[in-house]
């Protein structure tokens, strides 16, 4: 059977202020993971818009796309081509999950939830001929699943090519995230078995590893054994984790100890109204600065994630942001306008307040505002968001941050992690053109190299000022988006 899997690209990753090398970081790894479950008699072709011009003209027996929402409109016209041309055509992902019924008109099959347990339950129907119209997930479970098919990965069109997830979900329940409306209907959280985890990385070329798990020290158990297993494989690596994990127990030594580098962490608001609203509980009255403090004497660099937009803002909130960031000698920053995925908490709420203002799907990519604001104006909001980006990521807040650290080490690193992510585009264009991205990884392994151990980072009087100790969890459900 030919298999054509699509990764179709985000309506963002196409516009004019595309950054390319944004979305030629990480691998489409869940369609890989489905891809697992074929036989080996088949055929497969894995595409992925964001780093490939797509092929349309063929004729598979099975086309495969993975929807996210901003993606979806392009995703039905290519289900729909292929649906003229006789292929059978299945959709899944976030966006089918919470939109199941706009999802099936373009579709002969569609699946709701992780597909571990569906997917090979509707091949084998598939092959019988009696597949259904609708899979929903049920059983959730990692154990005994087939190592995803790497080699259909094209490695050198990506960054992070050993990018790499051994968990699903997340214990918390954030109104915003799309985490409870893709799990709906079983567990929402649970792991891989250790030894599996290990044995995937032991498989992976190269030091460099980037955990793209929503909440990677989510489950503590889990985590401190597979950090106890890393600790010899002389790994590097990145994830995600809460405020909460951070200051927790010593999980955090722990993962240095295995090669963590760098953390994704969401702070999001420094408002405690905000972080209720957004059913944050299990990170308010945490100390965010602590847990600043404790990364950076770990030599671990930050990339804080923030959303602008809940109802307790202010037109202060982005230069406040801003500057907590550079004061804290966060190293990258990801900022983003709230956006009411449809699924989520948050989301039903708007509806049900009226407040939802545009139902084109392409719009809700966290840079745009399709919601009625609260204390500040849409306009307002936009242009802060714009000029966070901005103000962040200038030179002289980029050397002002890395000052910070206390090792010269820890101030160079921060420098040119930060410079060289966002200030040498042209580098990267160049290097996506030439298909040498992947070259890139002993550059980055060595900016991630240990930094020997400090007091975290100078004493800054106006970051002890505007030290807020409310917190908040990690914002994945909107970054995961990206
Ligand atoms: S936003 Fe982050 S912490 Fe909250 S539920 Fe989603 S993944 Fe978990």
């Amino acid at each position: 059977m030919k298999v054509k899997m699509i990764l179709p690209a985000l309506t963002e990753a196409e516009s004019p202020f595309w950054r390319p090398i944004k979305y030629s970081l990480f691998p489409p790894l869940g369609l890989a993971t489905l891809a697992a479950y074929l036989s080996p008699d088949d055929e497969v072709d894995l595409q992925d818009q964001h780093v490939e011009t797509l092929y349309l003209e063929d004729e598979p027996d099975l086309v495969v796309i993975q929807v996210y929402i901003t993606n979806a409109y392009r995703a039905y016209r290519i289900a729909d081509h292929y649906r003229s041309r006789g292929a059978y055509v299945i959709l899944g992902g976030l966006h089918v999950t919470s939109l199941p019924d706009e999802a099936a008109e373009h579709a002969d099959t569609i699946f709701l939830g992780p597909g571990e347990e569906t997917f090979p339950r509707f091949l084998k129907d598939f092959r019988n001929k009696i597949p259904q119209k609708r899979y929903s997930s049920a059983i959730r479970t990692l154990e005994h699943i087939p190592p995803l098919r790497r080699d259909l990965i094209k490695r050198n069109r990506y960054l992070v090519p050993n990018s790499i997830v051994v968990t699903r979900g997340c214990p918390h329940h954030c109104n915003f995230c799309y985490k409870d409306a893709f799990f709906e209907g079983g567990k929402s959280f649970y792991t891989q078995a250790v030894d599996d985890a290990l044995s995937e990385i032991d498989r992976l070329e190269g030091r460099h590893l980037y955990f793209l798990d929503d909440h990677l020290l989510g489950n503590t158990r889990f985590a401190s054994a597979l950090f106890e297993g890393m600790k010899g494989m002389n790994r590097v690596f990145q994830a995600a984790g809460t405020v909460d994990s951070i200051l927790r127990g010593d999980l955090i030594e722990k993962a240095a100890a295995a090669g963590l580098r760098s953390l994704f962490v969401g702070f999001e608001t420094f408002s405690p109204t905000n972080l209720k609203q957004s059913n944050k509980k299990q990170n308010l009255a945490k100390d965010y600065r602590e847990a600043v403090n404790r990364l950076h004497s770990l030599g671990i660099m930050i990339n804080g994630s923030f959303v602008f937009g809940l109802d307790d803002d202010d037109s202060d909130v982005f230069k406040r942001t801003v500057d907590w960031g550079v004061n804290n000698a966060i190293t990258t920053a990801t900022y983003h306008i709230l956006t009411p995925y449809p699924g989520t908490r948050l989301y039903k709420d708007m509806e049900q307040q009226g407040r939802i203002l545009t139902y084109d799907w392409d719009q809700y990519d966290t840079r745009n505002v399709v919601y009625q604001t609260a204390r500040i104006d849409a306009a307002t909001l936009k242009k802060g968001y714009d000029w966070a980006y901005r103000s962040f990521y200038s030179w002289s807040n980029i050397v002002k941050a890395s000052l910070q650290h206390d090792t010269h080490k820890h101030k160079l690193k921060h420098f040119f992690y930060a410079g060289g992510w966002k200030k040498f585009e042209a580098v990267w264009n160049f290097l996506i053109k030439t298909r040498n991205l992947n070259n890139m990884l002993p550059v980055l392994e060595s900016v991630l190299a240990k930094v020997k151990k400090g007091t975290g980072r100078q004493e800054h009087p106006v970051a002890t000022q505007q030290q807020d100790t409310s917190a908040a969890a990690c914002s994945t459900g909107l970054a995961k988006q990206l």
